[in-house]
């Protein structure tokens, strides 16, 4: 089996089935096949060869997944970019991808004139305005490329299991982003956990609200959804409004959406004027959400919700189910069947080995193994032999697991903060913020201190203006839950949290901006 392979099937299973919605356009999977293939030789025609990168800088659309499909017919590299990268941070990820072709979207092509002028690996580019005629010189229109070509039905071999279908950079929360190298196996193998854990079918209307350049939103959810010949939505500009709107009028059935969003669905003035009936679950993942906003989520929003764990090297590896959310309201559940995991000794100044496991209750090292791992970065090797030991991923964050097997995400170990000879996870204190009614977000950290090395630092996004530094931290005294030495010892309002659209938060950019120093 391959990625190309499971599209075909989909148009053979289902072909009259509605596989893709975009602003006014529908296509079944019938027609959607044709589009791909079209596109697909029009690709080939330019040159490209199994093997070869096509990189795409298109914001959330169909062009987006009509490229990767292009590409995995083809047996080529899909190297899907963040649409909102500026020219420089997507130059930097088309050179070291070294990809032949660019796909840029409508918005993008200024962007694009300037990486053209940067980066020299790149022969093709293909725009995406509505318009041909807004397309410069010397460059390819997709809508033409994807409708005129003829698809001539040349023999082409199935890529191999092992072949590369996508490179997928990592978010770049903690450095510059990584090429994260998937095979056509470790895609197969995502998307069959994600349908067996969530019991996808033909009969799901699935919204793509979430980036389709991160493994959460296309090996864990598009393409899940696809492979069961089920209807995918896709929603080019994420807005809290646009999307209750697409619930009710589509009768969405499935929605993955990142924490950020979700919260802004629920803070929305409008929120309980949709209805939003029709959801039969939703997932969340990519980043923390508190234990609070799953409560609400459960009682407002969705019954049943799903709090998935993962990272662009392994994409899903942990779950919890609705039946256990409200009983672990703030865990990440169990690994899923494919996956095993084990909580390590945390000691980053050596090497641990897969053995050294912390007994329950205790706060490691999550590390996680299957067959939906990654094949390691791209033209990495130091970082790989860093990340990847005999088959584990070390993931980096902290976790701890309970006497049930139910895991709990305690933030990036690199995040802990060491106060007065302490340790303290942000996470533990972030929770207690979410609890105060008219706290939308909040994002703790250390800020860098004479007496005590590290200090509590909340940043706080507030609904309510009546929420002060005196109200939080009288908020903090009143809890029996936190341990007096945790509670903040500084708060900061802020508008917004600086977040990358992956929604996570951007804690070194927020350490800049109150220590340069400590940041530098
Ligand atoms: P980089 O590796 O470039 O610094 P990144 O780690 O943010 O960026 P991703 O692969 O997109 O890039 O994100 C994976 C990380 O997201 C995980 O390591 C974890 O810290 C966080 N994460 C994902 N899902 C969850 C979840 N359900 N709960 C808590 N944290 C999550
Ligand atoms: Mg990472």
């Amino acid at each position: 089996m391959n990625i190309a392979r499971i599209l075909e099937a989909s148009a053979e299973r289902y072909p009259n089935h509605t596989a893709l919605v975009f602003e006014d356009r529908r296509w079944t999977y019938v027609e959607w096949l044709g589009r791909v293939r079209r596109f697909a030789q029009a690709l080939a025609d330019l040159g490209v060869r199994p093997g070869d990168r096509v990189a795409f800088y298109v914001s959330t659309s169909e062009n987006s997944v009509t490229t990767y499909f292009a590409c995995q017919v083809l047996g080529a590299v899909a190297v899907p970019l963040n649409f909102r990268l500026s020219p420089g941070e997507a130059a930097y990820i088309i050179q070291d991808s070294g990809a032949r072709v660019l796909v840029y979207g409508r918005h993008l092509t200024e962007n694009a004139l300037k990486i053209a002028a940067q980066v020299r690996s790149v022969h093709d580019f293909i725009g995406c305005a509505y318009d041909r005629a807004n397309v410069p010189e010397g460059h390819h229109h997709f809508d033409t490329l994807a409708e005129q070509t003829e698809d001539r039905n040349e023999p082409r071999p199935a890529p191999r299991a092992d072949a590369l279908s996508a490179l997928v950079y990592t978010s770049g929360t903690t450095g510059r982003p990584k090429g994260v190298m998937h095979t056509h196996a470790n895609d197969m193998a995502i998307a069959m956990n994600c349908v067996m854990e969530y019991g996808l079918s033909h009969n799901d209307n699935a919204l793509h609200i979430a980036p389709l350049y991160h493994v959460g939103g296309m090996q864990a959810y598009f393409i899940p959804h696809m492979m069961v010949g089920g209807t995918n939505i896709v929603l080019g500009r994420y807005e809290a409004e646009k999307t209750l709107e697409i619930i009710q009028t589509e009768r969405i059935t499935t929605l993955f959406a990142v924490p950020t969003q979700i919260q802004e669905m629920l803070f929305h003035p409008r929120f309980r004027d949709y209805d939003v009936s029709s959801l039969r679950l939703m997932t969340t993942g990519g980043a923390a959400i508190s234990a609070t906003t799953m409560e609400r989520v459960i009682t407002e929003f969705c019954p049943n919700i799903y709090n998935g764990y993962g990272m662009t090297e392994a994409s899903l590896t942990l779950i919890l189910h609705p039946e256990d959310a409200l009983d672990r309201l703030g865990s990440c559940g169990k690994p899923t069947l494919i996956t095993e995991a084990r909580v390590l000794v945390n000691d980053p100044a050596r090497e641990v080995a897969p053995s050294e496991t912390v007994p329950a209750g205790e706060i490691g090292q999550l590390i996680v193994r299957g067959p939906q791992a990654m094949e390691g970065y791209w033209n990495k090797p130091f970082e790989t032999a860093k990340k990847l030991k005999a088959g584990w991923i070390y993931t980096g964050d902290l976790f701890s697991k309970d006497a049930d097997g139910f895991y709990y995400f305690h933030g990036r170990a690199d995040d802990m903060i060491v106060s007065g000879g302490e340790n303290i996870y942000p996470r533990e204190v972030e929770e207690i913020l979410y609890k105060v009614p008219g706290v939308q977000e909040a994002a703790v950290l250390g800020l860098p201190d004479e007496k005590w090395g590290q200090i509590v630092a909340a940043f706080v996004v507030r609904s309510d203006p009546a929420i002060d530094a005196a109200a939080l931290d009288a908020f903090f005294r009143a809890s029996e839950e936190i341990a007096p030495y945790k509670r903040p010892k500084r708060y900061e309002f802020v508008e917004t949290l600086p977040t990358n659209p992956s929604g996570k938060v951007l804690k070194r950019e927020l350490l800049a901006a109150y220590s340069p120093a400590a940041a530098a």
